[in-house]
């Protein structure tokens, strides 16, 4: 850090992203990126005319693209808020909702601390379970910022709607943001509940389901308000937040919904797949509705799988945290990557 920068920030300890090594290629099972393309469509909507119009701004509205995603989700273009990531989203909620204070889950989306830290917000961490359950009666009657992601990363466990309308309802004067980066692979969606609930942010991204971690393109749906909220922040921070290429590939994502939604299917299969086969070689794996699984096994340490597996040209994604260090999280890519993997495990657990 230089000798200019603030105390606060000097001791953020930033959010460490899955690596992105260019060394070799490798099977990339640790970002939860998806393994198959963006549609047809999104690859004719980044054509020759898109890239000329590069000279223009971006729309600050994302028009087309936001009333396609109010269309899809059934909620009026006043509920909708589109960001360069949810992570941007996220950072907003914090920004905008964390005066006193936010809670969430210890073992999460390490983000949430990042953020709080990056405010000054004293954060709550409420320790799941021993399975690594949430408990809804833990978020009952709380007077600050509430972020959940559902299904829960890095385990991939979920709470069902009724719980979190608990919650909803038990703090009426609070913020509820739900994190719903991976609902489209199992979970239930909470985006119906905005209707209801002045306090409820439902949170959403293109990165995992719909193939564009690249592009960076986020969107929250919640209360009127709420939105009014997240606008004004972006108004006074950045308000071409979200490029011409991406708002055009988002749009034409939203089209082929279907496309995206039968990838999903694959990625259910093929994680029904690779659970099945790291149960016969004597792994434990936590139930999933996201497109990773997160597993350990007694035969070697967390690390030492990674590390294994990186040798034979597979990344997953270890965290060196206390309570969850002998687990990996994998992300589940194509039928072929799932088998490569397993093999690359069976060599590996055959040779302790
Ligand atoms: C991947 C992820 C996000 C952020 O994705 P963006 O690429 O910034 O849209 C948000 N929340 C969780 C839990 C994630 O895993």
């Amino acid at each position: 850090m230089s000798r200019f920068s603030s105390e606060r920030l000097n001791k953020i300890e930033a959010y460490t992203p899955g690596e992105q090594p260019r060394d070799k290629s490798y099977i990339k099972l640790n970002t939860n990126e998806s393994p198959y393309p963006p549609s047809e469509g999104v690859i004719r909507a980044i054509n020759q005319k898109a890239v000329e119009d590069l000279r223009l701004y971006s729309d600050p509205t994302a028009k087309e693209l936001r009333s396609a995603l109010a269309e899809l989700y059934g909620v009026g273009e006043k509920n909708v808020f589109l960001s360069n990531g949810s992570d941007d989203i996220l950072n907003f909620a914090f920004m905008a909702y964390g005066a006193a204070g936010a809670c969430f889950a210890d073992i999460t989306y390490g983000f949430y601390q990042v953020f709080a830290e990056l405010y000054g917000i004293e954060a709550e961490i409420i320790p799941l379970s021993e399975d690594f359950t949430l408990d809804y009666r833990d978020y009952l009657g709380k007077d600050k910022l509430i972020v959940i992601a559902n299904p829960n990363a890095p385990t991939g466990k979920t709470i069902p709607l009724w719980q979190i309308e608990e919650i909803l309802g038990a703090n009426p004067d609070t913020v509820v943001v739900i994190d719903e980066a991976y609902v489209d692979f199992g979970g239930e969606s909470a985006v119906g509940l905005t209707e209801r609930y002045q306090n409820l942010l439902c949170v959403g991204t293109f990165s995992k389901s719909r193939s564009m971690a690249g592009a960076r393109l986020g969107f929250a749906i919640a209360d009127e308000a709420l939105i009014a909220d997240l606008e004004k922040i972006k108004y006074s921070t950045n308000p071409y937040n979200i490029n011409r290429l991406t708002q055009l590939a988002g749009a034409a994502a939203v089209r082929d919904n279907g496309y995206y939604m039968d990838n999903c299917k694959k990625i259910i299969k093929n994680r029904d797949y690779t659970i099945a086969e790291l149960k016969a070689l004597g792994f434990e794996v936590i139930d999933s509705k996201a497109n990773f699984i997160f597993a350990k096994t007694d035969k070697c340490g967390g690390e030492e799988l990674y590390l294994a597996l990186k040798e034979r040209g597979v990344l997953v994604r270890h965290f060196e945290k206390p309570r969850i260090k002998d687990y990996n999280r994998i992300t589940i890519g194509s039928r072929e990557e799932m088998e490569a993997f397993i093999s690359a495990v069976r060599e590996i657990v055959g040779e302790i």
